[in-house]
C-alpha cells in the first residue's frame, strides 16, 4: 500500500476505534467499568530499537513496535506494517480491530498488530532482510506459535514472512515452529487460498448479508452494480469474485485514478493492463475517474478496498450506493458513519466483512500445528461457513438491539454498533466465565 491517510487527513485511528468502541457501549449497559478500561486498552506493547548495516556501509537505527491488545480468547494474531508513518497509536488501534474481528469470527485468537517505522520503497531486499531477522531476535519469545502470531500487512509479504518463520525457527530448534507465523509460502506451510481469502470472504458475507433482505432494495448480487478502489490482493480479488458471481463490476481505481464503464469492466483485461502499465488508467474503451467520482459513482455497492479514512464527512453525502462493504480496516470515519445511516446507506463494517484473510490464517495455523495441508475446496467450504455464522449473529444481534431501542425510543444502530456489541459481548462472556481477575 502507498499510504497511510489517516495520518495525512489529521484523522487518528486510535480515537476512531475509542468512538466506535464508545457508541457501541451506549447499548450496553451491565458491564463493569474495570472490565470496560481492560477492554479498551492493550495489554501489552513491546517497543525495541536496533543497528542495521546498510548497503552502503552506514548502520541505522531502527524502531519496531509490538502491540498484544488482548488474550482472553487465545494468543495474539494480527498482522506487521513496515512504513515510515506507522506509529503506537495506529498500530493499536489496529490491534483493537483484531481483537473485535477474531471475537466475531470465532476464532481461539485475541488481537495483535506490529510495525516497524521504515520506509521499504527506499530498502534493498537484503536491509529488509536483516531487519526482519533482528526484529524478531529482539522480539525474542514475544511472539510465538502459542503467544503471539504475526501476518503480512502493509508492506510486508510471504517473503517477510518467510524470513520470521526462519528466525524464530533458528532460536527454537527442536519443536515445530510452522505456526509462529502465517501468510508464509505454500512451501512453508502457507495454507491454500490464504491468496484470495479477504475477497472470498467478503464475497461470502455480501452475499449471506443479501439473504436477510434489509440492504434498502438489494437482494442478491446478479446484476448489481459495483465500484471497488484499490486493486490490491484484496480489491483486485473482489473485483475477480464478485464479477464471477454476477456482479457488474462498473469502475475500480487504484493509487494513480479510476476507469469506468457502465456496461462492466472485465476483470481480466482490467488486471493485464494493470500489469503492463502499472495502472488501471488507460484501459481502452473506459472513462478515465478519480478516486472521488468512485467514491460518488451510481452503483449499488461500493467496496473500498484500498486505504483508511476514504468516507468522510466531505464526501459521505455524494456517496450513492445502496450498501457499502467495508473490505479495508476503517475506510469510513464515524462523522460518515452517521450521514451514510441517516441517508439510509448500509455499511457492511470490516470486523465482518474483511475477516476472511483472518479466517484462513487461522486454518494455516492449525493446518501447521497437526502438520497437515487442506485441500483448497476445504479451506473455502470452512471459510464461507465462518463468514456466514458471522454475518447471521451481527444481523441477528443488529435487530435485538434495534428492537429494544424501539421500545426505549433512542437512536437506531448501524451494523457496525451491532458487530462491536456482539464482539464485546463474547470477550466479556469469556473473561467472566474465566474469572480472569484475582
Ligand atoms: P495492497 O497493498 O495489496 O493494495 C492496496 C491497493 O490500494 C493498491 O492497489 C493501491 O494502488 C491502492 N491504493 C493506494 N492508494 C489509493 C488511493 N488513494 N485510491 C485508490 N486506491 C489506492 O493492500 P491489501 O492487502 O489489498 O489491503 C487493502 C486493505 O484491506 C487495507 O485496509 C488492509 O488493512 C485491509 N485488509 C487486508 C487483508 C488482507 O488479507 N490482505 C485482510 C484484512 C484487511
Amino acid at each position: 500500500m502507498s499510504d497511510s491517510p489517516g495520518a495525512d487527513n489529521g484523522l487518528d485511528l486510535y480515537v476512531i476505534a475509542q468512538q466506535q468502541f464508545e457508541r457501541a457501549l451506549s447499548w450496553i449497559d451491565d458491564l463493569k467499568a474495570g472490565l470496560i478500561d481492560y477492554l479498551v486498552t492493550p495489554k501489552r506493547t513491546v517497543h525495541v530499537r536496533f543497528p542495521i548495516h546498510m548497503d552502503d556501509d552506514s548502520v541505522r537505527t531502527f524502531h519496531g513496535f509490538r502491540v498484544l491488545h488482548n488474550t482472553a480468547r487465545g494468543p495474539g494474531k494480527g498482522g506487521i506494517r513496515y512504513h515510515p508513518d506507522v506509529t503506537e497509536h495506529e498500530v493499536a488501534a489496529l490491534a483493537a480491530l483484531m481483537t473485535w474481528k477474531t471475537a466475531l469470527m470465532d476464532l481461539p485468537f485475541g488481537g495483535a498488530k506490529g510495525g516497524v517505522v521504515c520506509n521499504p520503497k527506499a530498502l534493498s531486499r537484503a536491509e529488509l532482510r536483516r531487519i526482519t531477522r533482528r526484529f524478531v531476535i529482539e522480539l525474542g519469545d514475544a511472539i510465538g506459535p502459542h503467544t503471539d502470531i504475526p501476518a503480512p500487512d502493509v508492506y510486508t509479504n510471504e517473503q517477510t514472512m518467510a524470513w520470521i518463520f526462519d528466525t524464530f525457527d533458528a532460536f527454537h530448534k527442536g519443536q515445530n515452529n510452522r505456526a509462529v507465523v502465517t501468510g508464509k509460502p505454500l512451501r512453508l506451510g502457507g495454507s491454500l487460498g490464504r491468496d484470495s481469502a479477504t475477497g472470498r470472504g467478503c464475497l461470502n458475507a455480501t452475499q449471506r448479508f443479501l439473504t436477510h433482505g434489509i440492504a434498502h432494495g438489494l437482494d442478491g448480487l446478479a446484476g448489481a452494480k459495483v465500484a471497488i478502489q484499490g486493486l490490491g490482493n484484496v480489491g483486485a480479488n473482489s473485483m475477480k469474485l464478485f464479477h464471477e458471481a454476477g456482479a457488474t463490476i462498473v469502475c475500480v481505481s487504484d493509487s494513480q485514478g479510476g476507469v469506468a464503464d457502465d456496461g462492466g469492466l472485465d476483470p481480466g483485461e482490467v488486471m493485464a493492463h494493470k500489469a503492463e502499465h502499472g495502472s488501471v488508467v488507460g484501459l481502452p474503451e473506459t472513462r478515465t475517474i478519480t478516486n472521488e467520482d468512485l467514491l460518488a459513482w451510481d452503483c449499488d455497492i461500493l467496496i473500498p478496498a484500498a486505504l483508511e479514512c476514504q468516507v468522510r464527512d466531505d464526501n459521505a453525502a455524494d456517496v450513492k450506493a445502496k450498501l457499502v462493504v467495508e473490505a479495508a480496516n476503517a475506510p469510513i470515519t464515524p462523522e460518515a458513519d452517521e450521514i451514510l445511516q441517516e441517508r439510509g446507506v448500509t455499511v457492511l463494517p470490516d470486523i465482518v466483512a474483511n475477516g476472511g484473510g483472518v479466517v484462513v490464517s487461522y486454518f494455516e495455523w492449525v493446518q501447521n500445528l497437526q502438520n497437515q495441508q487442506w485441500p483448497l475446496d476445504e479451506v473455502e467450504t470452512r471459510l464461507q461457513a465462518k463468514m456466514q455464522a458471522a454475518t447471521d449473529a451481527i444481523v441477528e444481534r443488529w435487530k435485538q438491539i434495534r428492537d429494544d431501542n424501539d421500545r426505549k425510543g433512542s437512536r437506531s444502530p448501524t451494523l457496525r454498533d451491532a458487530a462491536l456489541v456482539e464482539a464485546i459481548r463474547r470477550m466479556s462472556d469469556v473473561i467472566l466465565q474465566r474469572d480472569i481477575w484475582m
